[in-house]
């Protein structure tokens, strides 16, 4: 919630997206807040001894930043910041800093510029809880991962077709895992008279494995079991990191090693000539 301090002066709760050093003694800092999207923040003297803003422009806190907005200005002074929930122990394990920057990224491709997102906003609060707390970095991530897809109103169908509604049957094949239709450019699973239309109309149609559907749903209903195997989270990831490439036309920088190594959910190769998921 944004709230006005002084004269003009807005605060607003904010977290850091990325952060550059600006001149011999400045900062800038691309931050998300809470009530005006994303903004564009020059510390001036961050980096002097006596700076009372140096020291607290950390990643992965929840912060207090406060400025006098000026219009037309691409670049604001900050003029107060201050600490509102710590979480340095994101940065003491490194798969644990990793997922805190893809949801940072990820919020920051999402992000407005200079309009509210709430929503948005408590749940990389809520993810980077999470990982603070000690939960598993890649569960944290596939959690949050889907409830950014749910925010931004792309979420995967996942258990229904996404065309019609109708249950989307698992097609079956011998000695293959169960496998449903699935389609990307048309918003999830599919059922198996949907998948030919899709494809009678030029859209990349594949399957995916039903564990992993089945799994990304349970997540989102919050009725997955504690204990899950590292391999399913990889391979879910493997779906959701795809999807959001698809549907933000855009590879996030923090996917790309990952994204490059080989389809995780395709399927086995002893089905020469099957496709994959799409
Ligand atoms: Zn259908």
């Amino acid at each position: 919630m944004s709230r006005a301090s002084g004269a003009g002066r807005v605060r607003e709760r904010a977290l850091i997206l990325r952060r550059f050093t600006y001149g011999e003694t400045s900062l800038v800092v691309h931050a998300l807040t809470c009530g005006q999207g994303k903004v564009h923040l020059l510390a001036k003297g961050a980096y002097r001894p006596r700076s009372r803003l140096g020291g607290v422009l950390d990643l992965f806190d929840t912060l207090e930043l406060g400025w006098t907005p000026r219009p037309g200005q691409e670049l604001q002074a900050l003029e107060e910041a201050d600490i509102v929930e710590r979480r340095h122990r994101i940065a003491h394990s490194l798969p644990r800093f990793r997922a805190a920057l893809s949801m940072l990224e990820l919020a920051g491709l999402a992000a407005p510029e200079r309009s509210a997102c709430h929503e948005l906003f408590e749940l990389c609060c809520a993810g980077l809880d999470a990982l603070r707390d000690g939960a598993d970095d890649l569960r944290a991530l596939v959690e949050f991962e889907l409830a950014f897809l749910h925010n931004l109103g792309l979420a995967p169908a996942l258990e229904a077709c996404a065309a019609c509604g109708a249950p989307a049957p698992v097609s079956i094949e011998p000695g293959a895992a169960s496998r449903s239709e699935f389609s990307a450019a048309s918003g999830g699973r599919l059922c198996a008279a949907c998948a030919v239309r899709a494809r009678e109309a030029g859209a990349r149609v594949g399957t995916l494995p039903l564990d992993v559907l089945d799994f990304a749903a349970a997540l989102r209903r919050g009725r997955a079991p504690h204990a899950v195997p590292t391999e399913l989270l990889e391979r879910t990831h493997d779906f959701l990191a795809r999807f959001l490439r698809h549907q933000l036309e855009i590879e996030p920088k923090s996917f790309r090693v990952f994204l490059s190594a080989p389809h995780r959910n395709r399927r086995e190769a002893t089905t020469p000539g099957a496709g994959g998921a799409a």
